[in-house]
């Protein structure tokens, strides 16, 4: 029955493909698939065991909400897996004799012709998704989850340190009030799409060196709606229109360039019902003239006379909180590294705790001196002839 391919052939993306054997001409092309590892479950899983394994899984591979690549193929894995371990018969003749005891016993397995029915009857059966927009009963028009946007903010250095809120303004699709988001001109009806006779997918087969493999697309006359009707004027059967809102947004304290924010549920309304997108909002920051940021410490260099560093002073720093005065102890090294603890930025979502300011000493020597000085320096450095430190042994 199997073709010797068959089990040299890569686990992924064959196994359940639903292939069909013609006389000769193809190669049935599937390996043996572990059910039980598709669903994550135990051999002796209990029958709520497997369910909710199932129902867990095929909500977060399910297409209308996963958009992965493979999210698609591996939901059907698991609706297949799942109406073999959900039925006591096939999972006894699965467990005996495995996939191909299922095939001898006319119990063909990946013949699910639609794994959405599946997953919409166990799920409307159970209240259905809730928010999470699944098509509604009796209509094969599925939800779509609308887009998420992007949006791009600029702000200032010292707003991003102790955070803002900033009202800006989104322009994204927002569901039309003239057809009421299902597209359709009010007052007509739809009608069954002819290309895909409302089931909203058309199969497709490919042929490979492996055999043929048969792909479930989304209709393209309907759109994977499975009806189509006449569009409605305003929105162009689009069933949303582009609309701006102003959003006030609050920026938490400690956000840096390249931070992303949320804004659930803001981003584009979904298609028939559908939840809407999110809103993403891109942070870029201006960069300080003189306080340059390094995550949440902020650096600062200052420059000191190299008579105040060896005699010690105080210099005014400029931070975030304002101007502070910072103690240069005496004999100060160039170089040094000063902190200005808790000046630094708040930690993002921890704002009562704060990174440091580090302030690096820059010893200036003079390239020129007058003649006073010159005098007064040549006298330290016979003080220092006279008794040179490194004599002492
Ligand atoms: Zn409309
Ligand atoms: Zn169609």
């Amino acid at each position: 029955m199997f073709s010797q391919d068959s089990f040299h052939a890569p686990l992924s993306g064959l196994r359940s493909q639903k292939a069909r054997h013609t006389r000769g001409a193809r190669l049935i092309v599937r390996a043996e698939s572990d059910f039980y590892a598709v669903l994550g479950v135990s051999k002796n899983a209990s029958k709520s065991e497997i369910k909710s394994a199932y129902r867990k899984l095929a909500r977060s591979y399910h297409p209308d909400v996963n958009k992965e690549p493979g999210a698609e193929q591996k939901f059907k894995d698991i609706s297949n897996a799942y109406e073999v371990l959900s039925d006591d018969e096939k999972r006894s003749i699965y467990d005996r004799y495995g996939e191909a005891g299922l095939k001898g016993a006319g119990i063909g397995t990946g013949d699910f012709s639609n794994p959405f029915d599946l997953f919409e009857s166990l799920f409307d059966g159970l209240g259905g998704m809730g928010g999470m927009g699944m098509g509604g009963r009796g209509s094969r028009s599925r939800a779509t989850e609308g887009e998420d946007q992007m949006y791009n903010l600029v702000l200032d250095f010292k707003e991003a340190v102790f955070g803002i809120e900033k009202e800006i303004e989104v322009t994204r699709l927002e569901a039309c009030s003239t057809c009421d988001g299902s597209g359709a001109k009010p007052g007509t009806r739809a009608s069954k799409c002819s290309t895909c006779g409302g089931q909203g997918q058309v199969v497709q087969s490919a042929r490979t060196p492996l055999g043929v493999f048969q792909q479930v697309m989304t209709c393209s006359s309907c759109g994977g709606a499975g009806e189509t009707s006449t569009p409605c004027n305003t929105c162009g059967g689009d069933g949303r229109v582009r609309k701006s809102k102003r959003i006030s947004l609050k920026v938490p304290a400690g956000v840096d360039s390249g931070s992303r924010l949320r804004v659930r549920g803001e981003g584009n309304a979904g298609r028939r019902g559908g939840p809407p997108g999110d809103l993403f909002v891109l942070l870029d920051v201006r960069p300080d003239p003189v306080l340059k940021r390094d995550d949440t410490n902020i650096l600062y260099s200052c420059k000191v006379s190299y008579i105040d560093a060896i005699l010690g002073t105080t210099t005014k720093v400029p931070t975030v909180d304002g101007v502070v005065d910072l103690k240069i102890p005496a004999g100060t090294q160039p170089g040094t590294t000063l902190v200005l603890a808790k000046k630094g930025v708040p930690i993002l979502n921890r704002s009562n705790m704060r990174g440091d300011q580090l302030v690096k000493v820059q010893v200036e020597i003079p390239k020129r001196l007058s003649g006073d000085e010159r005098k007064l320096i040549e006298e330290l450095a016979d003080l220092g002839k006279a008794k040179p430190l490194n004599s002492r042994r």
